[in-house]
This record gives C-alpha cells, structure tokens and sequence, in this order.
C-alpha cells in the first residue's frame, strides 16, 4: 500500500474501485481513500492521484493560510494584495515588495504548527525584508515556538528527501 502526507501524518492510501467517471480522495482516521474508476490504464490512475492529491493539498492549504493571515492581520495589519498558492520545489514560500505571498501547496504534509510557522516567517517578512535580528523578533512575537517548529520542520524536509521514491504521486 502507498502512503500519503498530510498535515504532519504518513497516512496508508487504499484505492477503492468503482464504475462512476468522477474520482475522488477522502481523509478518513487511520486511511485516506481514493475512489477510482475501474476502467483506467495505470497511467491514468497515476495521473488521477496526483490530480486529486493536489486538489486536497490546494483545499487544505488555501484554508491554513487564509485562516492564519486574518489572525496575523488582525494583531498587527500589513498590507497584502495577492496570496498564491502554487508547486514550488526549492521553496516553502516567499514574501515579495510588492506586498505579496506565495506558498508551496506541499505546505498540507506539514503538522499545522509548522505550516502557521512558515505562514508567520512570510508575514514578517512584510515587516522585515531580510532575515536580520528584528525579523526573527518580528517572528517570536507572532509565534513564541519558532525555533522548534523550525527544527521540525529541517527534520522533516529530510524525512520527505529520503522517502521521495516511496511516495505515491
Ligand atoms: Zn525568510
């Protein structure tokens, strides 16, 4: 059985087959569920998968970021004007001058303190143009346990390196 990230958990993915057209990928407790029409080549399902792991990714990060930016606006507004929400494969997002954010939609494998973490970093980067001292004091005031969520997330991003080949899409 493959496996698929999500918020922080290595969940075992089953593939249900089925005679309707539409696919479709549910999060249960211990499993994730794809629903998969019977009839498709394996290429098929391979590239259904990873269109239905993305519109999950892209559902479940859109809501994190959205959820977490109205916080930050409201304890310290900073001008945004466009969020967006892409593919990236260096980075975990990037803050721009022109008031704008971008995140990696690989954001939803991460456990939510680590993705609020990543969200605060780009925040005050529209404070702090750089990774000076009053940047991570930007930071510490918005999220008390950076160091650590920083530290999860180093050990993950090397969890994710070495299980590349294991992961399903
Ligand atoms: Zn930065």
């Amino acid at each position: 059985m493959k496996d698929i990230f999500f918020q922080g958990r290595k969940i075992p993915l089953k593939i249900d087959y089925q005679p309707q057209k539409r696919s479709r990928l549910e999060i249960h407790q211990d499993y994730a569920l794809a629903s998969l029409c019977y009839d498709l080549t394996s290429k098929q399902q391979k590239e259904q998968l990873s269109i239905l792991q993305e519109k999950l990714y892209q559902v479940s990060v859109k809501k994190v970021v959205q959820e977490t930016l109205a916080l930050l606006q409201h304890h310290a507004p900073r001008r945004i004007d466009k969020v967006r929400f892409k593919k990236m494969t260096s980075r975990w997002g990037s803050a721009s001058a022109n008031h704008s954010l971008n995140f990696n939609l690989d954001l939803a494998k991460l456990p939510l303190k680590v993705q609020q973490y990543i969200i605060i970093h780009e925040y005050s980067h529209l404070f702090e143009m750089n990774h000076s001292k009053a940047f991570w004091n930007t930071v510490s005031k918005f999220d008390p346990h950076y160091r650590e969520n920083r530290r999860i997330l180093r050990s993950l991003e090397k969890q994710f390196h070495q299980e590349k080949n294991l992961q399903p899409i």
